[in-house]
């Protein structure tokens, strides 16, 4: 059985202890025992006309006794989410007692009852479950007061609906008229609930609540949450109908705009684009050639339907095409004055350069566009100036600078481009970058010509030959453009660390200059007089606030650094810009602070000097002897190294050395074994023992002749242990005879001879002529000896022993 109101009286306990002031009506009812139909979540109000279908067999029998009673049955809702007539499980405690107007049996078994609403009840207590439900019943009267009161919430409410029923599609007018004229408050509030709006708590609640200025305020509350949402589906509907409507509107204006365009004979943006290309080649100063083509593809792409593929492979050569510069030449600045300073502006030193570059301005000045451009190929270790100087050269002129590099290149096509049938197609690096130079006479720098490499993918190399031979390049060809471009006004100029990769036929083409490296005092001014400031600058630190002295300047040199050109002096400089940066924006006082750093202030800024002493070796030994290779990064000094151990007479080499070394070392050792006698060595000595003979750093690849001295040096002091001094350093290619010649780069070795800390330097005299290449300073603080035998060189080299 389900739990129900207390019995005894109507008013709960609470409504009791305050008797309300005006009360209309204050009946004592007693309760009516009736038929009860228990419904799902229906909520039926006294005043309302409504039909149900019943097809319970409990409630049927209920509907039966009903007829036969005075039509009356009491209707009451169950919190159930099934609606099953057979059980009055979840029974609400208020429901509604109703009379029977009609009735009609329905096919299958079930009747449909037209009721009319009569009073809200209050159940008390179920009295019979079988055959049907019988319930106490106690009649609930509203409880309502006169008053303005009364009269400001029915109005409230009325208003209220009828914005509701405003924003709310289908509901008519009709309705307002009807709440209008409602007068009695209780129904007014009973009405409302006719709102498909409202929930089943909400209704049920208005049926539970007999005080009626609380039910119309109730009511009020929900019409509010009831407009809300009625205006929320409004806003919805009508953004949905807009942008229906702004798409169709769209579509009729491109229609329309499709009509114009045809009428006036430009049919849409593909034509637009056809105009603008057809306009820009014939504006453009092609060659006739090339224009006849670019106008074929023009019609070509007209052709093309818009959207074919097709359509967009011509698009992007026409696009090529007209942004190359064809014939657009910058002028030439030809006052020799200005490029003299333009140079010394950029670059310390470097003489010889600047003076084929001046030269050249001084004969373009007379001959004009005769004179044929110059290919210049800078030669030298990493961070001498060489790319700095192409676009210094390229101020100095007053044209555009460009930049490719060639390192690492293997394919000719991407010199020279690869064929338009080709997807995703584009034109060479060299055509690249004459679109970047917007002019067809900039100065063209080749990076790292030397790092050019040969595969099955083509040479690229004889593709630069193209790009670089005057008799060629007026009508250079890329496998995209089809047509030939004119790079004959351009300025090529190369840069390469070492000669011997670049193939010949290339080499010839060039004028090559060489940048061998610079001394330390030379850096030192480079770092005083360009590179600090640059770097100052970059770091927004002014002149005044950061100031190196030249010990400090040689610290950076000598100590933080070992390399022929200038980078890492630069990059260290940069690191010293930057912690100065750090300090000097810390606070306003630190940004008028100066830093005036001398050598014994870099550590704390640097760290620990990396390099504290010379290369060179640190005592006399037996076995060891200096000699120096030129490599990528300029010259350096390497240690030789021989042993001798009882073998059966076996040369190894170790070291990674090339051909051309390997065999120098067998020329010493052939050499020492013709002069055994005079060294007074045992006939079977070099049977009866191995020789091998090591070049440290055994990772990197050498190779050349001139280490032929060293090597001989190295190994007859293994044979007559007598040690080679530490600060002798020896270059110079052998015969088997003992003569010592001629070797290339003396300057570089010179450098790194002396940038190694090493003294005396002996040296081919067949170089002597060399000599004068060597900076002024070196050759004051170096002992540079010419020798032309090795004699020679084992009496300066080898540490006099007495007794041998
Ligand atoms: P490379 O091309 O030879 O490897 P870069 O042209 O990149 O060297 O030069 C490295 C840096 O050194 C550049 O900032 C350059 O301006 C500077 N530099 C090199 N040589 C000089 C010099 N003689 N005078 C002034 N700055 C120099």
């Amino acid at each position: 059985m389900i739990a129900m109101e207390k019995e005894t009286t109507i008013d709960s306990p609470a409504e009791a202890e305050a008797p309300p002031p005006r009360r209309r009506v204050v009946r004592r009812v007693r309760a009516q025992n009736l038929p009860l139909v228990p419904m799902g979540e229906a909520v039926v109000f006294p005043s309302m006309e409504l039909t149900i279908q019943i097809n319970s067999p409990r409630s049927l029998r209920a509907l039966d006794a009903a007829l036969r009673d005075h039509r009356r049955v009491v209707l009451a809702a169950r919190h159930v989410e099934e609606e099953d007539g057979e059980s009055v499980e979840g029974l609400v405690p208020v429901g509604c007692l109703a009379s029977i107007t009609d009735i009609q049996a329905l096919p299958g078994g079930g009747q449909r009852v037209s009721i009319q609403g009569v009073k809200r009840v209050r159940l008390r207590k179920v009295t019979q479950e079988d055959p049907y439900f019988r319930v106490d019943a106690l009649e609930l009267p509203d409880k309502t007061t006169d008053g303005e009161q009364m009269q400001d919430l029915m109005a409230r409410v009325v208003s209220q609906i009828d914005t509701y029923v405003s924003l709310v599609p289908g509901i008519t007018n009709e309705v307002g008229n009807f709440v209008r004229g409602i007068d009695d408050p209780g129904r007014l509030a009973d009405m409302s609930a006719y709102s498909p709006d409202y929930t089943f708590e909400e209704r049920q609640e208005l049926l539970e609540t007999q005080d009626v200025a609380e039910r119309l305020t109730k009511v009020s509350g929900f019409m509010l949450r009831l407009i809300e949402l009625a205006a929320i589906r409004q806003k919805v509907q009508e953004e949905v109908h807009a942008g229906v409507e702004k798409s169709q509107r769209d579509f009729f204006l491109r229609e329309q705009i499709k009509v114009l365009r045809k009428e006036l004979g430009e049919n849409d943006p593909e034509t637009a684009l056809i105009d603008e290309f057809r306009g820009k080649i014939e504006q453009g100063r092609m060659p006739e050639a090339v224009k006849a083509k670019a106008l074929n593809e023009v019609e070509r792409l007209q052709l093309q339907g818009p959207h074919s593929p097709e359509s967009g492979m011509i698009r992007a050569y026409l696009d090529w095409l007209v942004e190359l510069p064809w014939g657009i030449t910058t002028e030439d600045s030809l006052d020799l004055d200005r490029a003299a300073a333009i140079l010394d502006e950029d670059h310390y030193g470097l003489e010889k350069v600047k003076e084929r570059i001046l030269e050249y301005i001084a004969v373009r000045k007379l001959a004009g566009d005769r004179m044929r451009s110059p290919i210049l190929c800078f030669v030298g270790p990493p961070g001498v100036g060489k790319t700095s100087l192409g676009r210094s050269i390229a101020r100095a002129l007053g044209r555009q600078s460009v930049r490719i590099s060639l390192g690492g290149v293997r394919d000719e096509a991407e010199i020279r481009g690869h064929r338009r049938t080709y997807v995703g197609a584009l034109p060479g690096r060299v055509l690249r970058g004459m679109r970047d130079a917007k002019s067809c006479n900039p100065i063209f720098i080749l990076d790292e010509i030397d790092k050019v490499g040969t595969d099955f993918r083509g040479d690229p190399s004889s593709a630069l030959l193209e790009v670089l031979d005057p008799e060629q390049n007026h009508a250079f060809s890329d496998h995209y453009l089809e047509v030939p471009f004119d790079l004959s006004k351009t300025i090529f100029v190369t840069t390469a660390n070492l000669l011997d990769p670049i193939p010949p036929a290339l080499q010839d083409r060039m004028e090559v200059i060489e940048l061998p490296g610079y001394t330390d005092d030379e850096k030192v001014r480079i770092a005083q007089d360009f590179l600090l400031p640059k770097q100052r600058d970059a770091h927004g630190l002014t002149a005044d606030q950061l100031v190196l002295d030249d010990s400090a300047m040689h610290s950076l040199v000598h100590e933080y650094t070992r390399e022929a050109g200038v980078r890492n002096l630069e990059r260290e400089l940069a690191n010293l810009c930057r912690k100065v940066a750090r300090k000097a924006a810390s606070s306003a006082e630190a940004e008028s602070q100066v830093w005036r750093l001398t050598a014994s202030d870099l550590p704390a800024y640097l760290g620990p000097r990396r390099f504290t002493h010379g290369l060179a070796e640190e005592r006399d030994e037996v076995g060891v002897a200096t000699g120096v290779a030129v490599t990528q990064a300029g010259g350096d000094v390497m240690a030789v190294e021989v042993i001798l151990m009882p073998g059966t007479g076996q040369l190894s080499l170790t070291g990674q050395l090339g051909k051309v070394m390997q065999e120098s070392a067998q020329a010493a050792v052939s050499y020492a074994r013709g002069r055994s006698a005079d060294w007074k060595l045992d006939d079977k000595y070099f049977d009866q023992h191995n020789i091998h003979i090591h070049v440290p750093a055994g990772a990197v690849p050498k190779d050349g002749p001139s280490a032929g001295t060293a090597m001989a040096t190295a190994l007859i002091s293994a044979l007559l242990q007598r040690a080679v001094r530490r600060d002798v350093a020896m270059t110079g290619e052998i015969t088997l005879r003992g003569k010592v010649l001629a070797i290339g780069g003396l300057k570089e070795k010179a450098l790194a001879v002396d940038r190694a800390g090493i003294t005396t330097f002996l040296f081919p005299r067949d170089n002597e002529k060399d000599l004068v290449d060597v900076p002024e300073k070196v050759r004051q603080h170096l002992r540079l000896m010419p020798v032309d035998h090795l004699d020679k060189v084992f009496s300066v080299g080898l540490v006099e022993q007495f007794g041998i």
